[in-house]
C-alpha cells in the first residue's frame, strides 16, 4: 500500500470576496504524479499555491507526511520538501542559470539534487550554465525553473503550467525531463491545460471546474470524453 504524502482536506480558498477554491479534497501518495485540469479560472492555480503555502485558506486543513501544514509559512514548507514551480517561472533574470540554481540549494533540504544532477537531468541547460536567465528562451527558462525547484530536494514537486507560452519543441523538451523525474520517483502535482499531455504524463488526474473537483480518476481508466465533460462542465451527452 503506497503512503500518503499529502492530503487537501476541505480547502476554501478566497481572493477578496471571490471564492476560488470550494471544498476541495485530495490526496497524493508518494511516488505519483497528479494531473490538475480545468478550465481558465477553475481555480488551479489558487489550489496550487495553497498547498505550497503562497496563499492563506480560508478553511480546510493541508495536512503533509503526517503534519498539520496549513499554517506552516512558504519557506518553511520549502524545508520539510514542498517546492512549487509557479506559473511564468519568476527566474532572477540577472543571475545565471547556475546562479538561480545554487540560490534554491540554500533554501532547501539535503539531497542527491545538485547542480550537476539538473544538468544531467536537463542535458539542454548544459551549454548555458554561465547565461542570464533573461536572455533565455521560454523552453530553458522553464527548465532552469523546473530545475531549481528540484535543488530543495523536494518530496513534492508542484508544477504549474509548464507548457506555458512554449514552442511546441521546447514543450517537448519539458516533458521529456518530466517523464524522468516521473520514473525516478518523484511526487508530483503537475496543472496543465493541455488534456492530452495530463493524460500522458500523469497517473491521476483531477479535474476542477469553478473552485470545485467534479471528476477524478486513474489517467489510465479515464477517456479524453469524460474529462473533457468535466472540464467544460457538460452533462454526459449534453454536446
Ligand atoms: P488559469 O488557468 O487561468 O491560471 P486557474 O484554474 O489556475 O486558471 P486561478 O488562477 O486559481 O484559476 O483563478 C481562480 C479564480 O480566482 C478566477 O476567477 C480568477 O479570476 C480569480 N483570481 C485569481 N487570482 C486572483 C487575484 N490575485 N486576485 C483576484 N482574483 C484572482
Amino acid at each position: 500500500m503506497s503512503r500518503t504524502l499529502l492530503s487537501v482536506e476541505r480547502i476554501d480558498a478566497r481572493h477578496g470576496l471571490l471564492q476560488a477554491v470550494r471544498e476541495v479534497s485530495l490526496t497524493v501518495v508518494e511516488g505519483e504524479t497528479l494531473a490538475l485540469v480545468g478550465a481558465n479560472g477553475a481555480g488551479k492555480t489558487t489550489l496550487l499555491r495553497t498547498i505550497a503555502g503562497a496563499h492563506r485558506p480560508a478553511g480546510g486543513r493541508i495536512v503533509f507526511d503526517g503534519e498539520d501544514v496549513t499554517h506552516v509559512p512558504a519557506h518553511r514548507r520549502v524545508r520539510i520538501g514542498i517546492a512549487l514551480v509557479p506559473e511564468g517561472r519568476k527566474l532572477f533574470p540577472e543571475l545565471t542559470v547556475e546562479e538561480n540554481l545554487r540560490v534554491a540549494a540554500a533554501a532547501g533540504r539535503p539531497g542527491c539534487w545538485t547542480v550537476d544532477a539538473v544538468l544531467e537531468a536537463f542535458p539542454l541547460l548544459q551549454p548555458l550554465r554561465r547565461k542570464r536567465a533573461a536572455s533565455l528562451s521560454g523552453g530553458e527558462q522553464q527548465a532552469t525553473a523546473i530545475g531549481r525547484a528540484l535543488m530543495t530536494n523536494p518530496r513534492l514537486l508542484l508544477l504549474d503550467e509548464v507548457s506555458l507560452g512554449l514552442a511546441p519543441v521546447a514543450v517537448e523538451g519539458v516533458y521529456r525531463s518530466l517523464a524522468t523525474l516521473v520514473e525516478t520517483g518523484t511526487t508530483i502535482v503537475l496543472v496543465e491545460q493541455d488534456l492530452g499531455r495530463a493524460l500522458g504524463v500523469a497517473s491521476r488526474v483531477v479535474c476542477m471546474l469553478e473552485g470545485r473537483l467534479v471528476l477524478e480518476g486513474r489517467a489510465g481508466e479515464l477517456s479524453r470524453e469524460q474529462v473533457t465533460e468535466a472540464y467544460f462542465g457538460l452533462e454526459a451527452g449534453a454536446r
